[in-house]
């Protein structure tokens, strides 16, 4: 299991990788042992640069390599308006609809009793820090069961303070996921969005 088997390693370390079992992590190691050696360790710098150079953007969260990040810094955008989403890809999709102009905030995941993620494990502390010219928050966490609850939460928590909260309006199954969401359907989804 350690460095002495070198195969074994590079199994195990792929094996921790979201989605891939036991045996994907073999198939893809042996795939690696075979490739030039030129595009391993192209392979191995790219995973290092992006540790190295993009970090959450200090106000919204969002995956960047300059702070604030370009969304955040960029004039144009209506800053009345606030997109929250729970991860930082999340976003691309949206913006790719060219539906939503305002800015983004990333919760960084969504409330789960059952994994005991409360309210202190994701962003809502960042998220109240930017509320000032706010006028609409739209939620566009994931339309399954932590999704629903964090949206809820966040409905509970900024309706009191006159800022109107709307959700999207999915035209999807529940228990879907915003980035296997086609472009029309989240378009649509992001013009339809309803008050909660
Ligand atoms: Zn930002």
């Amino acid at each position: 299991m350690t460095s002495h088997d070198p195969l074994a390693r590079l199994i195990g370390e792929l094996s921790r990788l979201p989605s891939i079992g036991p045996k994907t992590a073999t198939r893809l190691a042996h795939h690696l042992l075979k490739v030039r050696e030129e595009d391993a360790r192209s392979l191995a710098a790219a995973i290092i640069d992006v540790k190295e150079r993009l970090f959450p953007c200090s106000l919204c969260n969002a995956i960047t390599a300059v702070d604030p990040c370009r969304l955040c810094a960029d004039p144009e955008r209506d800053r009345t308006r606030i997109c929250v989403v729970e991860e930082s890809f999340n976003i691309a999709p949206i913006e790719r609809t060219g539906e939503f102009h305002g800015l983004y905030h990333v919760l960084m995941g969504a409330l789960s009793p059952h994994r005991g993620i409360g309210p202190d494990e994701i962003d809502v502390e960042g998220l109240s820090g930017r509320l000032e010219w706010i006028e609409e928050v739209v939620i566009a966490t994931n339309p399954n069961v932590e999704g629903e609850a964090t949206a809820l939460y966040l409905a509970r928590l900024l309706k009191p303070k006159g800022i109107a909260v709307t959700r999207l309006a999915f035209g999807l199954p529940v228990g879907g996921d915003i980035e296997y969401t086609d472009e029309v359907t989240l378009g649509r989804a992001m013009s339809g969005r309803r008050e909660i």
